[in-house]
């Protein structure tokens, strides 16, 4: 018998939100099955929105990525908390991404509070279960339980893989029935431009880790294809001091060179085609305070 309701398509936004560092960067890319927004061990990583879409069976579920909420003090973090806010406020669903290895932290304990100002319905997804005992996995969950009251509870491990399944197959459920959004494969709305400058820059915070600050930025400024299908990106590293450009460069340029052999594999896999990539390292003393890259970013300079 078919009554209609199983091949019913559904569509939906799930903003995952969260303190940084908690793992949300890492489940959209599992979610989606495709790297769609950088990851490192670096916080605030993720500056402006990132979508990232995933078919699940009959459902599209179109996931928001945000920057961690956490307190701002600066104008670029207001801008990103304001970014992340924003996206909850627009989705069907709002799952919220807790670090299960650290307690409810301040950080954690504002967003709750907002959701339930909010009134959003929400789901809590405990990652990195790879890490923790499953003991305080339940202890968690009851403290979760006393402060809000969610749809669901999730653990998972975003890294392994390990409960994804189950939490997709939810949000597959729990998005409302309604036509697609997005063509059927299409996995982002994020230009291959912006994609390839996100790569560079998630390669420079994981080969440099704490020497470089988070102001750093990436910039492709061409992009040209050729007749034999390669492709040849120019880029531009943004950095604030001659002393950070230095240490972009390394020793003879050595260390901007293997940032570029990262980037330009990654690229390759992505693109499934030749890549030659360009790095320029350039000195910005202001770009922090600069309204047209808050534009390009996607974020409110007046936040
Ligand atoms: P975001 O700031 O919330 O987007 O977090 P990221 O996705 O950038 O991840 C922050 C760090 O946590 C990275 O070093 C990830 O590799 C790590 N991470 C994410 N998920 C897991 C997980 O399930 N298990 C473990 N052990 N590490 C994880
Ligand atoms: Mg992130």
């Amino acid at each position: 018998m078919n009554n209609g309701t199983r091949t019913e398509k559904r569509c939906g936004y799930v903003a995952l939100v969260g303190a940084p560092n908690t793992g949300k960067s890492t489940l959209l890319n599992a979610l989606v099955g495709s790297k769609v927004s950088i990851v490192s061990p670096k916080v605030q990583t993720t500056r402006s929105r990132v979508l990232g879409i995933s078919i699940i069976e009959q459902s599209q579920v179109i996931f928001v990525d945000t920057p961690g909420i956490f307190e701002p003090r600066r104008r670029l973090d207001r801008a990103m908390v304001r970014a992340a806010w924003q996206s909850a406020s627009g989705a069907d669903l709002v799952a919220l991404i807790i670090d299960a290895n650290r307690r409810v932290d301040s950080d954690t304990q504002r967003i709750v509070e907002g959701l339930r100002e909010n009134g959003r319905k929400s789901i809590a997804v405990l990652n990195k279960i790879d890490i923790v005992k499953r003991s305080s996995l339940l202890l968690l969950t009851e403290r979760l339980n006393e402060q809000a009251s969610y749809e669901e509870f999730f653990m998972i491990s975003a890294l392994t893989g390990d409960g994804v399944g189950d939490l997709s197959s939810y949000l597959a459920r729990a998005v409302p029935p309604g036509p697609w959004l997005f063509p059927a494969d299409q996995i982002s709305d994020m230009p291959l431009r912006l994609l390839a400058a996100e790569i560079t820059r998630e390669k420079l915070y994981l080969q440099l880790h704490r020497e470089l600050p988070y102001s750093a930025a990436v910039e492709t400024e061409s992009w040209q294809e050729f007749d034999d299908g390669s492709v040849r990106v120019g880029q531009i590293v943004y950095v604030q001091r001659p002393s950070q450009k230095a240490i972009v460069l390394g020793k003879g340029g050595q260390r901007v060179k293997a940032i570029g052999a990262a980037a330009r594999e990654e690229l390759m896999t992505i693109l499934d085609r030749k890549v030659h990539l360009f790095l320029h390292v350039k000195t910005r003393e202001k770009w922090i305070d600069d309204p047209e890259r808050y534009r390009d970013l996607g974020l409110d300079f007046d936040a």
